[in-house]
């Protein structure tokens, strides 16, 4: 949602990981678990095929990967083949839009059933909610006349809609830029459709217990996607995670892309919550330089990894 805080500082590099058992590895720096749980395709609003990410994956070291994109299960099939095919283990994925109180947030879901008929009806219904958001956004652009470059918004939104099933803010933000009403992705959450935007509209998802509880009947483990990415007091974020805790989740992102300057805090409150930690990248698009595929830090050894609930071959 508009109220994530966005960590762009390139340049962090993997420099400073010291694992012993991978020092000869000229990639070590690039891939310290060769973990990478969070990663977007052009099923939601990446833009690369599945197989296409399996392949960035593969060139970084990843050996254990989840294709997670926003309310789709779309491309896990894909990703699964191209898995098999370049040696790598993955569990089917998935990033849920969810809402605590009035905050949207994000669950990634883990090695669950697809075809889970409560899971499906979750998807279908954020889709379904998904576009009327987006509608509503464009009208609300329109009536300030915001888009109009040659193409007004709900003419922008009608084309999303007519090639894409899962539409995001994202895409939107990309017609804006392609139409000449922003200059980048960022600029255009800025100024039409982030917090306090002209364009803004919250959402209406089930809620962060029901996500949960949607994964666990799935046969699946939920974690907190980027915990620290949403507006929320400290106090408000534990009492959060609390419920998130006690509703089944499992685990929180505490290595997400390349901000590594919280690791220690997310840490943190992974210990005090009694939750496992998760390393993703999430990954949109190999334009932009600051999260790619792989390029993470290690989970610090005091926080137990999720992916230790996966049933993995041996
Ligand atoms: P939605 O789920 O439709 O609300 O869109 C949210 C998606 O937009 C996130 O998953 C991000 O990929 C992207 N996003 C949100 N805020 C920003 C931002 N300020 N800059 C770039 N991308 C953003
Ligand atoms: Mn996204
Ligand atoms: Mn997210
Ligand atoms: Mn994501």
């Amino acid at each position: 949602m508009s109220t994530e805080v966005w960590v762009g500082t390139a340049g962090e590099t993997g420099a400073g990981e010291t694992d012993a058992r991978r020092s000869s590895d000229a990639n070590a720096n690039a891939n310290a678990d060769g973990v990478d749980l969070h990663l977007h395709s052009h099923h939601s609003d990446g833009v690369l095929a599945p197989a296409q990410v399996v392949d960035l994956a593969a060139k970084a070291s990843v050996r254990l990967l989840a294709l997670t994109d926003h309310d789709t299960v779309a491309g896990l099939e894909e990703t699964r083949a191209q898995c098999n095919a370049r040696g790598i283990t993955t569990v089917p994925g998935v990033e849920l839009s969810a809402a605590w109180h009035a905050q949207t947030v994000h669950v990634l879901g883990f090695d669950f059933d697809p075809a889970n008929p409560a899971l499906q009806k979750y998807l279908t219904d954020v889709q379904v909610q998904r576009r009327e958001r987006l509608r509503e956004i464009a009208r609300r652009l329109d009536r300030k006349r915001i888009a109009g470059v040659q193409h007004s918004a709900t003419e922008l939104v009608a084309e999303i809609e007519a090639s894409q099933t899962v539409i995001t803010r994202t895409h939107l933000a990309r017609a804006l830029v392609a139409a000449g009403a922003a200059r980048s992705i960022g600029e255009a959450f800025k100024r039409f459709l982030g917090r306090g935007a002209p364009g803004h509209v919250g959402s209406t998802y089930p809620s962060l217990a029901s996500a949960v509880e949607c994964l666990k009947a799935a046969g699946g483990v939920a974690v907190l996607a980027h915990p620290l990415r949403y507006t929320l007091s400290a106090g408000a974020r534990r009492k959060m995670l609390e419920e998130f805790r006690a509703a089944g989740g499992s685990g929180i992102e505490v290595v997400c892309g390349n901000a590594r300057a919280h690791v220690d805090g997310l840490v943190q409150l992974a210990r005090r919550f009694g939750l496992d930690g998760s390393v993703g990248s999430d990954f949109h698009d190999p334009q932009i330089p600051w999260n790619p595929p792989g390029r993470l830090a290690k989970l610090p050894a005091s926080v137990s990894p999720v992916w230790r609930h996966f049933r993995l071959p041996n």
